[in-house]
């Protein structure tokens, strides 16, 4: 629980009662959570996450309805939610139970349990977008792609995710001690962030046919000016910077298309299809080689960790 003190928040596992959380319509016994970027900011009390105080943070969940006013949903059903500013604006996943608008909840596809949900979790759901958009402006298996970020949470499902639909994966990384990490999930070459940390210039030697970049940055510009014709970079990360210094000239002369990806307001029909898809690629050892497992009282720390670019892969919570 998040609380409001005079030298901003403070943070402290309690007990509640279901009363003090939002009037949602089904009730969610939440099994699993993870720990994303976006939760190592809120529970640090950076880039205002936690809008109103008190909050349970957590910005996604997967368990099973207990109770449902909604039609939709029936006690039993599996269930995970991603996004919609649960862990932000309305109170989140790292408690026992939730309550929810259940036309946030999507139903876990057949083979998916609520762990696997949350071993995809946001970042792998964001990394399923991202390459669902690369997919949508063409650029297809076989082409040499380039993911930012590589050894975090969404790069790592982002590097596993493309090299399992027949993609030649680079994997750019701050962290050379995570190259075999990075080589079992994939990636064929390791770029070392350093190539592309300073400012470049406005157009450099063609080599992506696309990219997904979590980081932003400079790093981004000089990946739109690496990338080849026609190619595009599926953006939708800010791990880096939040600014983009870039010219026009990877648009304007080499067609290249930066392409914003988010995957808080995602339309559900998008969202279903990419869940299924994440259900369909990823198997047992895929969840097994990016995730690890922590619990609650673990979360402080790992919150230090993923704001420093420390965490390797997906963090799943254990409630
Ligand atoms: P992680 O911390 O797990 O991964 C981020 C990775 O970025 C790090 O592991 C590190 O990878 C790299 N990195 C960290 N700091 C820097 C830096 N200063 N310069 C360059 N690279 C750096 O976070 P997530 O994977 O959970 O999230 C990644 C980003 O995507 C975040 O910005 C997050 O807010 C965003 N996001 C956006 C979503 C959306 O809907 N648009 C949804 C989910 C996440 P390495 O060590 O390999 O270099």
């Amino acid at each position: 629980m998040a609380r409001k003190t005079d030298a901003g928040q403070a943070i402290a596992i309690e007990t509640i009662t279901e009363a003090e959380l939002p009037a949602g319509d089904v009730t969610v016994d939440v099994e699993y959570s993870s720990f994303n970027y976006k939760d190592g900011l809120a529970l640090k009390g950076m880039s205002r996450i936690l809008r109103a105080l008190p909050m349970v943070p957590g910005i996604d969940f997967a368990g099973t309805v207990r109770a449902s006013d909604n039609p939709a949903f029936a006690p039993g059903d599996k269930v995970v939610l991603t996004g919609w500013g649960v862990g932000e604006n309305w109170s989140g996943g790292f408690a026992e139970r939730a309550k929810v608008k259940g036309e946030w909840l999507v139903k876990l596809p057949a083979g998916l349990t609520p762990r696997q949900a949350m071993a995809i979790g946001t970042a792998g759901l964001t990394a399923m977008l991202c390459v669902d958009a690369l997919e949508r402006y063409g650029i297809t298996e076989g082409g040499d792609v380039l993911v930012t970020g590589a050894a975090g949470g969404v790069g790592s499902v982002a590097v596993r995710l493309l090299s399992r639909l027949g993609y030649k994966v680079s994997a750019l990384t701050g962290r050379p001690a995570e190259a075999d990490f990075l080589k079992s999930l994939g990636a064929t070459d390791i770029v070392d962030r350093a190539t592309y940390a300073a400012a470049g210039k406005p157009l450099a030697g063609e080599r992506w046919h696309g990219a997904v970049d979590t980081v932003g940055g400079t790093i981004l510009a000089n990946v739109l000016a690496a990338t080849r014709y026609g190619g595009a970079v599926a953006a939708c990360g800010l791990a880096a910077a939040t600014d983009l210094p870039t010219t026009v000239f990877p648009f304007i002369l080499r067609n290249v298309a930066l392409l914003g990806v988010d995957s808080v307001n995602c339309p559900t029909p998008r969202r279903l299809a990419a869940w299924t898809r994440l259900g369909e690629i990823l198997t047992e050892a895929d969840f097994d080689l990016v995730t690890r497992e922590v619990t609650l009282e673990d979360l402080p720390q790992v919150a230090e960790d993923i704001i420093v670019g420390g965490v390797r892969g997906r963090t799943v919570v254990r409630i």
